[in-house]
């Protein structure tokens, strides 16, 4: 344990949150390694090991309010006081997501480097999944969570590991290997036509995310 340093961003205002960036005690190992594969329908982050982490309900019911005020100021006549009460609103709206958010992000970070000494991501291709999925992309901001595990990953020996785009994740079974060529995008379960084992889309991806990590740590 030791003073790291003063130049080092703090956090949040959060009082534990400021001692633990002044004070580092690095996290003792756990031996256990983990894939993590971002989610648009059913969860934020689902894990190898089953896993489904969602946003928290707070920030849920902001981003649903957001939706409806935003549908509210399109409603409204340019430049009059509803319209502009409208923007104000959103504005206020929007710091609080983005505070909501970042603890969100922070959490979740500490939460997966305490339990696990070696965590895979798939390197995001923003370009590619807003093209999929259109600008909710950009909301779930998937790539400021990715910065603070880095930096948090880097903070307590954690090894990061990014496997490329191209490496096939969802469609090969978890199990036996087989590549089911027929899945889509609304298959959220399957079953293996080789092997017969059942599988969530999300969790025999994050599976499949790890085996490939795993593959170019040793
Ligand atoms: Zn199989």
């Amino acid at each position: 344990m030791g003073i790291v340093g003063v130049g080092f961003p703090i956090p949040t205002s959060d009082k534990c949150k400021l001692i633990f960036g002044f004070y580092y005690k690095p996290l003792p190992t756990t031996g256990k390694s983990v894939g993590a594969d971002f989610g648009m329908k059913d969860a934020y982050l689902t894990l190898s090991t089953g896993e489904k982490i969602q946003h928290p309900q707070p920030l849920k019911h902001s981003l649903k309010k957001l939706r409806s005020l935003n549908k509210a100021l399109s409603r409204k006549v340019k430049g009059s006081n509803g319209w502009w009460w409208c923007v104000r609103q959103i504005a206020r709206l929007y710091r609080k997501i983005s505070n909501q958010r970042k603890d969100f992000h922070w959490q979740l970070a500490s939460k997966l480097c305490k339990k696990f000494d070696t965590i895979v991501l798939e390197t995001l291709n923003i370009d590619g999944m807003k093209r999929l999925w259109g600008r909710k992309v950009s909301d779930l901001s998937f790539y400021q969570f990715v910065e603070i595990l880095r930096y948090k990953c880097q903070k307590h020996k954690r090894l990061l590991k990014e496997i490329d785009q191209w490496t096939a994740t969802t469609k090969p079974c978890s199990t036996c290997g087989f590549h089911n060529e027929n899945l889509t995008l609304n298959d959220r379960q399957w079953t293996c036509p080789e092997c017969s084992s059942h599988h969530d889309r999300d969790i025999n991806a994050a599976i499949n995310i790890l085996r490939a990590g795993m593959v170019s740590v040793t």
